[in-house]
């Protein structure tokens, strides 16, 4: 249905057994086959259905987890018990299945057929106990998975399976993703920094840095004819001054746009020659001025890079640059957008008590409200401080969902909070990007909260997602979750970080 995840496929697998002889198989298969059918072509989901037949015993169990395994295609398998499946055929392939497990607690028909019900309609029919003999060895086993309960032709449980399927899919991106850092973490900054060894073993992403002179050999190497036929694009696309229209005139300000081009064509060219999906900066290393240099951060392109699809984490935070790559992925068809954002400035005003979200330069357009302001000001921070361009523009209001991966020392946090993006105010002398929004339940509470978890001052938030997306990824990683949400209490939130401290103690595998 979707471009985006048109090199993916998710594996249906049905259980059965042979006990009712070859004619309930076949039954079962063409239930199996009408209903992968059905899921296809319901529109509603953004991955294709692949059905890969009734598994009918402990042998072909274990063929199609081991070939959904050794499938690049595959991002995850539904399964579905039919008839009752004797669940210990499902231990050597559980054993074996490294990719994402969703099980469909559903039935092939909807309401039961008082009429016409005899015995082979129940010996064939067993979704009900079938499902939970199967349920019952993936908590034995204790396999992650996600549990989807509801008739397959239904609204919300499709959207369930889409949901899962949008964080299979940035999962599959994310085991094969770089992320490279120029320059390292802001000095002292101790929140957005941690074990990158440990992300690697968890989440999958690798991250390797890239001296910013290796970054100036590709800024020397972009051609000025490329360069200007970039300034054109931007003239084009973004709304601006006519003092930036000044191809004759060369004014200062043109001039800034220009080096913002040259800075976004010579990421793109590195990041494209090392196969990155991300990047993080530093304004405190921005090349040598005997070379190639950036005359400041290369905020403009790392706004526009976002929006292409390039995580992005300022002052070295790698852990929001692989966040914001998968937020990216999953967001992919949806209408409203996704960005970086920092926690800039609060606003008390009672129950409207708000934080706007900002950051020096980088806030991605995908969120923007209106067409974005291409305009030139002064940056004082960093080692080069200079005049620089960027795109300005307030965010759409609305609801959003905005996350964080934390280091705890022994393990990461997902950090999970609700938000509510309100109208701002105009903001004429503070000529950056921005959004505003109450984090609920209300700002007390959910700033409250965040605290206590430990999060960051930087989160990669979305209007598109929601928990349950998180939720769905967190089980997937292993990982810590915490949800702040309309129901949060500080109480209640402080004795779940309690009993995490004890569960995640206790459980190593996790640790
Ligand atoms: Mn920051």
């Amino acid at each position: 249905m979707e471009q985006a995840f048109s090199q993916y496929e998710v594996w249906f697998v049905t259980g059965a057994q042979l006990l009712y002889g070859g004619d309930a198989v076949i039954a079962v298969d063409a239930h199996s086959n009408e209903m992968v059918k059905g899921l296809n072509e319901s529109g509603k989901l953004p991955v294709k259905v692949v059905y890969k037949g009734t598994a009918n015993s402990s042998k072909e169990v274990e063929a199609v987890m081991k070939a959904a395994n050794n499938d690049e295609k595959c991002i995850g398998i539904i399964t579905w018990m039919h008839t009752f499946s004797p669940a210990k055929m499902w231990i050597h392939g559980l054993q074996q299945l490294k990719k994402p497990l969703l099980h469909l607690h559903t039935q092939y028909n909807k309401e039961i057929p008082w009429d016409t019900m005899d015995m082979d309609f129940m010996n064939l029919n067993q979704s009900a106990h079938g499902d939970r003999e199967f349920a019952h060895i993936c908590t034995r086993m204790r396999i992650r998975r996600k549990v989807v309960v509801g008739y397959w032709k239904d609204e919300e449980t499709q959207h369930k399976i889409a949901v899962w399927m949008r964080v299979c899919a940035a999962w599959a991106d994310s085991q094969d993703m770089l992320i490279i850092r120029f320059g390292d973490q802001m000095n002292n900054v101790a929140v957005t920094d941690g074990d990158k060894v440990e992300a690697e073993v968890r989440m999958g992403y690798h991250v390797d840095y890239c001296p910013v002179s290796e970054l100036m050999e590709y800024h020397s190497q972009i051609k000025d004819e490329e360069v200007t036929q970039l300034v054109e694009t931007y003239l084009n696309e973004y709304e601006h001054d006519p003092e930036l229209d000044a191809r004759d005139r060369l004014t200062e300000a043109y001039s800034k746009v220009w080096n913002a081009a040259k800075a976004e064509l010579a990421l793109r060219a590195i990041l494209k020659a090392k196969g990155a999906k991300g990047f993080t900066t530093n304004f405190d290393d921005l090349g040598q001025t005997d070379g190639s240099f950036f005359d400041q951060i290369p905020g403009l392109a790392s706004q526009r890079l976002m929006a292409e699809g390039y995580g992005f984490g300022a002052e070295g935070d790698w852990k929001s640059a692989a966040l914001y790559r998968m937020v990216w992925v999953m967001n992919q068809g949806l209408p409203n957008g996704c960005s970086f954002l920092e926690d800039y400035t609060l606003n008390f005003d009672g129950e409207k008590s708000a934080i706007l979200q900002a950051h020096m330069l980088e806030v991605c357009p995908l969120i923007a409200a209106q067409k974005p302001r291409l305009e030139v000001h002064f940056l004082g921070i960093g080692i080069r401080k200079s005049q620089t361009a960027r795109l300005v523009f307030t965010s759409k209001v609305g609801a959003g969902c905005t996350a964080t991966v934390v280091d705890l020392g022994n393990r990461f946090r997902l950090i999970v909070n609700d938000v509510e993006c309100i109208e701002p105010k105009p903001l004429p002398k503070l000529p950056v990007a921005s959004a505003l929004w109450i984090p609920q339940p209300n700002f007390e509470v959910g700033a409250g909260a965040w605290m206590l978890a430990g999060g960051t001052h930087h989160s990669c938030f979305s209007y598109d997602l929601t928990a349950e997306y998180w939720e769905d990824y967190a089980e997937i990683a292993g990982i810590e979750m915490v949800h702040i949400g309309k129901d949060t209490t500080i109480s209640e939130f402080k004795k779940e970080l309690r009993m995490n401290e004890v569960y995640y103690m206790l459980n190593k595998a996790l640790c």
